[in-house]
């Protein structure tokens, strides 16, 4: 029997990291060592009270059955004390916070809640790519804003059409941004609000990285601008905060009628987080936070070692005040798939190209700090010494 795929798996776009993956293999064969600097995933294990935690609670039997879809009510209210702390943000743990297994899980099937066949979803270029696939396997259309260095790598609002408007129901935002690196300003989150209400668009904001930032400069969440509860969501992962990408734990939160919708999806799709690891959630978000602070300084010490490293080598970037990405432009004259692959042929060093996230991707570079120093330093000798 032919297997037949749906449409949905065939108007996936292109993986354009396939014939990245094809040379690594080719250049690992060939006995090179390799250096990945391509994914965002951090390198340093996850919190040693995290880990006693879930030891603790993997043992207690209450633990073993079904987790309710919503998440456990401590949880949720460990997500919600969070929020009051950290952003200010008062939020009904009850109604106003569903768990997610890892934030993608919830960006993925947030648009089957919103979108219907034809409508329109808001999605940045360049950008996390599960936004437009989210969208797409909802039926619905992605519309791509473009964000351009000269605007600080934040959408430029006024340009999209009237008529993409009339369709559009939900926007993606993330900042801190992967892959830029670049930081959203409170007048830009106010315009958002602005902006989503006048034209009725659920606003569905993506803070992953809102805990790494750098120079003690704490990056907002788009819940503390007034208004934004009416008109946005916010999806939070502890993935890239505690080093726990394989934990998969996550949250939405923020208007009620929205998380009541993404809920109604979620019982009918998966049944939760398993109760021992949203013990270890709890134990993240109200342990001693120290250490958090102690893994912001390894990334900003190797930032810094990036940053003056590459701007001496002559590269063209903006330093990043949050994420551990690097976004860089490519020498003159040289696409993202010639430069990244020249030197992964030439060095070893794995690094994304930066049409990968999207078209307006297209002349960067991204370089992810997830490497200790001595590796790190090793990969950008190594991309010095290649001449064009
Ligand atoms: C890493 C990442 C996520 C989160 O991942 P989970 O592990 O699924 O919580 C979400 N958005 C962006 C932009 C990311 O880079």
């Amino acid at each position: 029997m032919k297997i037949r795929q749906a449409d949905r798996l065939k108007a996936l776009p292109p993986y354009l990291f396939a014939e990245i993956d094809r040379m690594k293999a080719e250049v690992a064969a060939k006995g090179i060592d390799i250096i990945s600097l391509g994914i965002g995933d951090p390198d340093l294990p996850t919190l040693p009270n995290i880990i006693d935690r879930l030891k603790k609670a993997v043992d207690n039997p209450i633990h073993h059955r079904y987790p309710s879809y919503e998440g456990m009510p401590s949880f949720r209210e460990a997500v919600a004390q969070w929020y009051g702390d950290r952003f200010g943000v008062d939020l009904d743990p009850v109604g106003e916070v569903v768990s997610l297994i890892g934030s993608k899980e919830g960006i993925a099937h947030a648009p089957l809640a919103f979108v219907n066949p034809g409508d329109v979803v808001l999605c940045p270029d360049p950008g996390y790519p599960v936004y437009s696939i989210g969208t797409m396997f909802a039926g619905g259309e992605a519309y791509l804003m473009p964000l351009l260095e000269e605007n600080l790598f934040l959408p430029d609002l006024s340009t999209i059409p009237a008529e993409i408007l009339d369709r559009a129901k939900l926007m993606f935002l993330n900042y801190p941004n992967n892959p830029t690196s670049a930081g959203a300003t409170r007048e830009f989150f106010e315009k958002v609000v602005a902006f989503a209400r006048e034209n009725n668009i659920l606003v569905c904001h993506d803070a992953a990285y809102s805990e790494v930032y750098y120079d003690g400069e704490l990056p907002m969440s788009f819940l503390e601008i007034p208004g934004a509860d009416e008109v946005g969501i916010e999806f939070h992962s502890l993935s890239k905060t505690y080093n726990m990408t394989g934990w998969r734990i996550g949250w939405v939160c923020g208007n009620q009628d929205a998380i009541g919708a993404i809920g109604k999806i979620k019982t009918n799709i998966d049944s939760g987080i398993f109760q021992a690891i949203q013990e270890a959630g709890i134990e993240a978000l109200q342990g001693d936070q120290e250490p958090v602070e102690e893994l912001r300084k390894i990334y900003q010490s190797r930032r810094d070692l990036a940053c003056g490293y590459l701007s001496k080598s002559g590269f063209s970037f903006m330093v990043p005040k949050a994420t551990f990405y690097l976004w860089v432009r490519t020498p003159e004259g040289l696409s993202s798939a010639q430069f990244v692959g020249r030197i992964l042929q030439e060095t070893g060093v794995v690094l994304t190209p930066g049409n990968g996230f999207g078209a307006y991707g297209e002349g960067y570079f991204r370089i992810s700090l997830t490497v200790n120093e001595d590796r790190l330093q090793e990969a950008l000798d190594r991309i010095g010494a290649v001449s064009w």
